[in-house]
């Protein structure tokens, strides 16, 4: 296994859609169900960072539109990240499961910063580690950092939790009913099918150190704690 001591060690990626539940701000009830099933494969020995979205919130894209400057823009959609991690470090403690926060912009008081080493300790000790605030840096996404963590940490597979859909199709399945769900899928056609995975930074990323990526639905109970021990769900891209 990447993470050297033969223990799978994986990468989430939530969206801030997850945290919201389609509106804005935090559903307890998505929260806690998600935190549990967090918290329960963490139990069975699963070694789980997490990197969260923050849409349900502030997207700097949409910030720009209405007229706000950029980066800024892009910082509030970071703090955003950071209000999701905490909500979720709070279920998933509540659920009996040792869970840190570590933040790309410094804020010691609410989470550590981001450290790489003391992560990895922390997920050796069979603790849940989070990371908000995305990079720290405007005009990247959760999802590239999603991306840049799995690998920094080793992580043996990097797992996108979807909401709306559950896995790469032939084509997109809300205009083309007859696609079919792919079980695996190689990089190279998902880029000449021009197939939406991941954005182009995180997927390049994927690509060029050949993480596996596993793109599942998050809705149907029980899908967080199957795609966190590796059963096999949604769909891989690999090489
Ligand atoms: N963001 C950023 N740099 C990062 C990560 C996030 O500037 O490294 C900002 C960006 O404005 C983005 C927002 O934070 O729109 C929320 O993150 P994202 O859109 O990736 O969240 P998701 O779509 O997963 O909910």
């Amino acid at each position: 296994d990447a993470s050297s001591d033969g223990v799978r060690r994986v990468l989430l990626k939530l969206s801030g859609e997850t945290f919201g539940a389609g509106s804005v701000g935090v559903d307890a009830a998505v929260l806690q169900r998600v935190a549990g099933e967090i918290a329960e494969a963490a139990a069975s020995g699963i070694q789980v960072a997490i990197v969260v979205g923050g849409g349900n919130f502030f997207r700097g894209a949409e910030l720009q539109q209405s007229g706000m400057d950029r980066a800024r823009a892009d910082y509030m959609g970071m703090l955003g990240t950071v209000m999701n991690a905490i909500a979720l470090q709070d279920f998933i403690e509540q659920a009996g499961t040792q869970c840190r926060v570590q933040t790309a912009i410094q804020m010691t008081q609410i989470a550590e910063p981001y450290i790489p080493l003391r992560a990895i300790r922390h997920l050796q000790k069979g603790r849940v580690v989070i990371f908000g605030a995305g990079a720290g840096m405007p005009y990247f996404s959760t999802d590239t950092v999603s991306a840049q963590r799995a690998l920094e940490l080793r992580c043996d597979e990097l797992l996108m939790g979807k909401n709306g859909v559950d896995g790469v199709y032939t084509a997109d399945p809300r205009t083309h009913p007859e696609a079919e769900k792919l079980s695996t899928i190689s990089y190279d056609t998902v880029l000449s099918h021009n197939l939406q995975v991941a954005d182009g930074a995180a997927f390049a990323l994927a690509r060029n150190n050949s993480l596996p990526m596993r793109v599942f639905g998050m809705t149907e109970p029980g899908n967080v704690t199957a795609a966190l021990r590796g059963e096999n769900i949604g769909t891989v891209v690999s090489a």
